[in-house]
């Protein structure tokens, strides 16, 4: 398990500021490789009435959620800024992204995936008006050109951390598969086995979750994106705008209607536009170019689940 800062020994803290170059590499490519594709960069939000319920999410497990008082309000910490992007996107930015962190009290026995950190952050993207194969061809020219601009910039790097032979630019269109027939072959184990399989990044799309994931007749327009040997690093969708849909869905699912009040009037007003997006989880990320063990190591302060260092 990753140990915090003061514990670790000189070779690792070499390594940990290694990885922090790399982080830099992937923060400036991504936040400049936006911003020129005509992107506004909103700053986050930490406290707010209503955040992602993450639920249900088949993938989602949380230990507690955090909720607190101010000003006579009760108000949660950001566990994803899905509902400030949409509500962002129909009514300011028709594209925008943010770096946001995320804090989800993950299960204790999450510590162990290597893929979890309680806290940790997401490029979050939305788009108005897109498809989500505008946004699936979006990724993959950003996926394919972070990685083919690191492997031309940051070799010293990417030889200290044992990564430059195996890192490999990758070929786009992705190869994208359903969830149904993933599960037909391989069972509930699809996203392990999948993982193992793949040699290149890959979509799974038609996956069943929250609310605000677009669906028709039972096919969920949404899409996660896969990294070989890594596994799941971005999740996104097509987006329901329409309030009648939007409210049938959270009744289906319990969700708290009174926690997405501003979010449900928009929709009613008209004023909730069809969008489309994703978030990516840099920790994850940053995690799979330098062939991290941990996500924790990407962080200077770690943030494992169960584990609360100092800082
Ligand atoms: P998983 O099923 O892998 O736990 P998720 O599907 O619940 O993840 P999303 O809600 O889709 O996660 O979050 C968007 C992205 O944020 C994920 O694709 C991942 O890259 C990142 N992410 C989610 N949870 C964590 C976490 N606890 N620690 C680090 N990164 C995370
Ligand atoms: N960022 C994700 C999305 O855009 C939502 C999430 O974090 O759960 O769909
Ligand atoms: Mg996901």
């Amino acid at each position: 398990m990753p140990k915090p800062l003061e514990q670790l020994p000189e070779g690792e803290i070499e390594r940990r500021y290694r990885i922090g170059g790399v982080m830099t590499d992937v923060l400036d490519y991504l936040t400049s490789g936006f911003v020129e594709r005509g992107f506004e960069w909103s700053l986050p939000v930490v406290f707010s009435e209503s955040t992602d319920p993450l639920w249900p999410d088949p993938g989602a497990s949380i230990e507690k959620r955090i909720a607190v008082e101010i000003y006579g309000k009760t108000v949660r910490t950001t566990a994803s800024m899905i509902i400030h992007k949409m509500v962002a996107c129909s009514l300011l930015y028709p594209k925008l992204f943010i770096l946001s962190p995320n804090v989800r009290i993950e299960k204790r026995e999450r510590a162990l995936s290597g893929r979890h950190a309680y806290e940790f952050t997401q490029l979050d993207f939305e788009v108005r008006d897109a498809s989500s194969r505008d946004i699936r061809s979006l990724v993959e020219g950003v996926v394919c050109g972070l990685v083919d601009g690191l492997r031309r910039d940051a070799v010293e790097q990417l030889v200290y951390l044992g990564r430059h032979r195996t890192l490999k630019t990758p070929h786009a269109p992705f190869k994208c598969y359903d969830k149904e027939e993933l599960e037909k072959r391989y069972g509930e184990d699809w996203e392990r086995q999948l993982t193992l399989e793949i040699t290149e990044p890959a979509w799974v799309t038609g996956i069943p979750r929250e609310f605000y994931d677009f669906e028709d007749d039972g096919k969920w327009d949404n899409y996660d994106l896969i990294l070989p040997q890594y596994g799941e690093v971005l999740s996104g969708a097509k987006r329901e705008w329409e309030y009648e849909k939007i409210i049938k869905k959270m009744e289906r699912d319990g969700i708290k209607k009174e926690h997405y009040t501003l979010l449900l009037k928009l929709a009613k007003e008209g004023r909730l536009k069809p969008s489309a997006g994703a978030g990516i989880g840099i920790e994850r990320l940053v995690g799979w170019i330098v062939g991290a063990q941990h996500l924790g190591e990407t962080q200077i302060f770690p943030k494992i689940p169960g584990m609360v260092y100092d800082l």
